[in-house]
């Protein structure tokens, strides 16, 4: 390994797109990025500019590879999954804004194909849940009311894609169609136990085949860029979604590893090893990484308010400046005093679903303070953790004894060892922050010849911070009776 080999990662991501140019031992040697708008046309509808999300991607590269004193060896690309571009393969023009994976406007149809029986047959195939989240009906909804789409997609004209699939598309102009299998996997339309896009699933949501990209692996010779579009040829070796990229970044390439990354939301993936399983807990089964043929599943669950509710307490509620400050707060006081806070704003993810739910504070004393609830907020992150932890133990037949964490939220170190006393395990958080990020350099490392697998790199994972478990057994089971008790007012 050569660590003055530098590798490009392009991370798309929901709210802004960035390039990182990184040392092969995982040093961040040059960072760009820009804010990408998000768009709220009509309730519950979420979009982008695809050209934004092109452009501004180019921009933060050029900035990197105008400054960078050696060329990177290849590019990796890891990007917010699900979100749907449809473009004309002629020009390379969308027909229609990016539709963002929290876009809810196909709830009525996927709640229609679900009362109708589709269900089980999907989640056989696919590992997912019947839900607007992924990118299935999405494309449907552009054929079905962008004037012209139907008739142009029905021939051949049209193009569809994941975020990597339409950089690549513009990075090499036009040429190459391709997409990673995490990516694809979460498109509601590819069969993940056969690893081929499905006539079946094609067929329930009027998708032509024809608009599809070609699925890779994770390492893979993807596409060169176009020589004029940085001024020389770089290959891109290396793709996949951001979740599976953060599990990859996260060094978690054994069987019961379990990344769980906290910023807004919280999102866990337990690596589970080469056998497809449908989640008997409603969580989502998904593809880990393809390397060699050889494929790696996961079972994911995603808690939708994690840091989200730091900010409402900061925001709305006025209680502190400044998020870090919510960790002193926190501990002014001993315990909670049983206020329990479910910041369900946006319904109950994993492994509850329940997409009516809405926030609670309960336990609320004359004695409460803002410190108490603050508290409660927090040690709710360690909660819901532990209800998605169980139920990939429940899932997998794996007992998890350390889960690695990264995210804006684990700076809060209160929150940290909170929980790993409630998950009574350890919690590990990583040196290297850019796990995301870092997991698309592994992939271009390892097609690069920089690494010679993703366990060698792996390897390099060096722990930066680390929680034990230090709390009494009856403390822990009072704790998560009187979570389970407020929980259950849900049901
Ligand atoms: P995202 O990538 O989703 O934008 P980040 O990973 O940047 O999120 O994390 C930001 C979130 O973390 C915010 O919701 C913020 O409230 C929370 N956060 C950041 N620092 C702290 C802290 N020290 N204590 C508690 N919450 C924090």
């Amino acid at each position: 390994m050569n660590d003055q080999t530098p590798l490009l990662t392009i991370d798309q991501g929901t709210t802004s797109s960035r390039a990182i140019l990184f040392a092969a031992n995982g040093d961040v040697l040059q960072l760009e990025q820009k804010e990408l708008q998000l768009y709220y046309p009509h309730k519950g509808w979420v979009e982008q500019d695809a050209e934004d999300i092109w452009h501004d991607t180019l921009a933060c590269c050029k900035k990197i590879l105008d400054k960078a004193k050696t060329h990177p060896v290849a590019i990796g690309i890891t990007n917010q999954r699900e979100t749907t571009v449809v473009w004309e393969k002629d020009t390379g023009k969308p027909l229609y804004n990016a539709i963002v994976w929290q876009d809810r406007r196909t709830k009525e149809v996927c709640a229609a194909l679900k009362e109708d029986g589709h269900e089980e047959m999907v989640a056989g195939k696919t590992g997912l849940l019947l839900d607007p989240y992924f990118s299935a009906s999405k494309i449907q909804w552009i054929l079905d009311n962008v004037e012209g789409a139907r008739e142009k997609a029905d021939a051949g004209e049209l193009a569809f894609g994941t975020i990597d699939t339409f950089l690549i598309w513009r990075l090499t102009k036009g040429k190459v169609h391709v997409t990673d299998i995490t990516n694809a996997s979460r498109t509601m339309l590819y069969n993940i136990v056969e690893q081929d896009w499905d006539d079946e699933l094609l067929a329930l949501f009027n998708v032509p085949r024809s608009m599809l990209p070609e699925v890779k692996d994770n390492v893979a010779h993807f596409a060169d860029t176009d020589d004029s579009v940085f001024g020389h040829v770089l290959p891109i070796g290396g793709v996949a979604g951001d979740q599976q990229a953060a599990l990859i970044g996260q060094g978690c390439t054994k069987p019961g590893m379990i990344k769980a990354t906290y910023g807004t939301g919280c999102f866990a993936l337990m690596h589970i090893g080469d056998q497809f399983k449908v989640s008997e807990n409603r969580l989502l089964t998904t593809l880990a990484y393809r390397i060699d043929g050889k494929i790696e599943y996961a079972v994911e669950g995603s808690i939708f308010v994690a840091g989200a509710a730091i900010q409402w307490l900061r925001d709305n509620m006025g209680f502190f400046s400044n998020a870090a400050e919510s960790e002193s707060l926190a501990r002014s006081v001993e315990d909670s005093n049983e206020v329990y806070f479910v910041p369900a704003f946006t319904g109950l993810g994993a492994p509850h679903w329940n997409p009516d739910a809405r926030g609670m504070i309960t336990g609320l004393t004359r004695e409460t303070t803002k410190a108490h609830i603050t508290r409660a907020a927090l040690e709710a992150q360690a909660y819901q953790t532990l209800d998605l932890v169980s139920a990939m133990e429940g899932d997998s037949g794996y007992e998890v004894n350390v889960v690695r964490v990264d995210g804006g939220l684990v700076a809060n170190r209160f929150m940290c060892q909170f929980l790993s006393d409630m998950l009574d395990c350890d919690v590990q958080v990583p040196k290297n922050h850019e796990c995301t990020a870092w997991g698309a350099a592994v992939l271009a490392g390892v097609y690069a010849g920089v690494f010679d697998s993703l366990d060698n790199a792996a390897e390099q994972w060096v722990c930066k911070d680390l929680y034990t478990p230090d709390m009494d057994e009856d403390v822990r089971h009072k704790n998560r009776d009187g979570w389970d008790a407020t929980i259950a007012q849900y049901s």
